[in-house]
């Protein structure tokens, strides 16, 4: 099991290098964040033992748990990658080094007081966007972008990063891509790569497509940890 997870780390670790060397893009440009939601600790031990250092979990109750049981890790950094509720915005703010879900102005606003009054430094934060315009998918409409984006920069507590997106799913990876892009040319359209330096974006099954389209971030549960149940 452990042997497992750490050989299916190094293989991931070897798809994201020949997809940065295959898109012509600076080696390490492009970082890992292993997810590790519904996973034992024991695998995120393992992963860890192994070098991997960003995890990223969706849901709050099982991301306290896990800093709690693995706060021995030293320099581990855990990212919320899930849908976050306002009112569970207090229960995160000092456990996670980055937010990659903030998808309106008032998450964004709730979570800059949390973060600012908790003393913890600018609190990394992404904003999701629901570049496929699925009704059951959080992140907020391109249209909706600006004023977000806006919010997190006024925020205290927080410093904007980027972009984050979850396709709808395609059957062929590459059908990914167009969504990719599309969340790429919204970056461009608010400021480009020095206000949105982050994209994070591309999973198992699609992580090379996202690396081609520009993706900094890619998010690996599967691929690293196996099937989830
Ligand atoms: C579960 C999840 C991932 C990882 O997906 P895999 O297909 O298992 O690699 C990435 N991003 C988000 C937002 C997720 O919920």
């Amino acid at each position: 099991m452990s042997d497992a997870v750490a050989a299916r780390l190094a293989a991931v670790n070897a798809r994201i290098a020949r997809a940065v060397e295959s898109a012509r893009r600076p080696p390490g440009s492009v970082r890992l964040l292993a997810v590790s939601k519904t996973k034992p600790e024991a695998d995120v031990r393992v992963a860890y033992a192994a070098g991997q250092r960003d995890f990223g979990e969706n849901y709050v109750q099982e991301l306290v748990d896990k800093a709690a049981a693995l706060v021995d890790l030293e320099g581990i950094r855990w990212h919320m990658i899930g849908h976050l509720q306002r009112n569970k915005v207090r229960h995160v703010v000092k456990l996670v080094s980055a937010v990659h879900t903030v998808d309106s102005v008032r998450l964004a606003e709730e979570l800059g007081k949390r973060a600012a009054d908790s003393g913890r430094g600018p609190l990394t934060t992404l904003v999701e966007v629901n570049v496929g315009g699925e009704a059951q998918k959080s992140g907020c409409g391109p249209d909706e972008l600006g004023p977000v984006l806006a919010a997190v920069e006024r925020a205290p507590g927080l410093a904007l990063s980027g972009l984050m997106t979850v396709p709808p799913h395609t059957d062929d990876p590459a059908g990914a891509r167009p969504f990719f892009d599309r969340l790429v040319a919204l970056r461009d359209a608010h400021g480009g790569a020095t206000r949105l330096p982050e994209l994070s974006m591309g999973m198992t099954h699609d992580l090379e497509h996202a690396i081609f389209a520009g993706a900094t971030w890619v998010r690996v549960g599967t691929a690293i940890f196996g099937e989830r149940d």
